[in-house]
């Protein structure tokens, strides 16, 4: 689905891309590839995007496919977008028949602010209601993004806090902690909201405590990702381990990589 200049960067910044599309096409292979890295359990990001990247929903009848070779180890992630929608409550209700763990939503990618339900984007309201009464977590991109197109001002988590305000009990995920602009306002958002959660993927884990230096502080609400095979994350296992030899508490780094994943989606 990439459109030229999303996949020419992909393909530009990743020696492996070959591999990659081996492990979109099978499952199987993906999980050899999880078990050499030492990992248990992955969320496989999708979301809808047709302007800036291509993606379009058919990503999630994708994704639910592709979990079903182990749906213990591979937890869907999916997405709709409020203008690509003919009827966003029949379009949830199908997300929700095939079983999505997780929604996406990518304001830089999809060229919309998470608040924009408070400026006639109804669809938003919608959705964010059908995951939070169905108790599916949101997770939205927040910080900036290279390809070709994104528009970085839709990557400030401020936006969120209306959403965190408006829908108390929906899980809302910081993907990337607002990096590398804005960690001050994620890791105030966190510690302000019970239902804001940081996601660590895409910050270099040797600069995380550069970033986030009271991370502790967060931890129960703070989880392990990469953002693999995003162009600016090389390998799952150096992500891991350059995390474990982090200055961390050892239950700390329990907390992050196993216990906060655990409790939000249980094994
Ligand atoms: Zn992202």
């Amino acid at each position: 689905m990439f459109k030229p200049h999303a996949l020419a960067l992909m393909k530009a910044r990743r020696a492996n891309f070959d591999q990659i599309a081996e492990f979109c096409r099978s499952p199987r292979a993906f999980l050899q590839h999880l078990d050499h890295a030492g990992i248990n359990r992955a969320v496989l990001i999708n979301y809808v995007a047709p302007e800036v990247i291509g993606f379009t929903a058919g990503v999630n009848q994708f994704i639910a496919d592709y979990v079903k070779a182990d749906p213990r180890r591979l937890l869907s992630c999916g997405s709709l977008h409020p203008r690509h929608t003919a009827n966003v409550m029949a379009d949830m209700e199908q997300l929700l028949r095939l079983g999505i763990r997780m929604i996406k939503i990518h304001p830089p990618h999809q060229l919309l602010y998470p608040n924009d339900y408070l400026k006639g984007v109804k669809e938003l309201e919608i959705i964010y209601r059908a995951a939070e009464a169905n108790g599916v977590p949101v997770m939205f991109h927040t910080g900036t993004s290279i390809f070709p197109g994104a528009r970085n001002k839709f990557g400030d988590p401020i936006h969120l806090d209306d959403v965190a305000v408006d829908f108390p009990q929906l899980k809302i995920l910081l993907a990337h902690g607002g990096r590398p602009l804005w960690m001050q306002t994620a890791f105030f958002l966190i510690r302000r909201h019970a239902n804001v959660y940081l996601d660590i993927s895409g910050i270099p884990p040797r600069t995380l405590l550069k970033y986030f230096p009271r991370l502790e502080e967060i931890a129960a609400k703070t989880l392990f990702g990469t953002d693999w095979p995003g162009p600016g994350v090389p390998d799952i296992k150096k992500n891991l381990d350059d995390f474990q030899s982090l200055p961390l508490p050892a239950d700390v780094k329990q907390q992050i990589l196993s216990r906060t994943a655990l409790a939000i989606w249980p094994a």
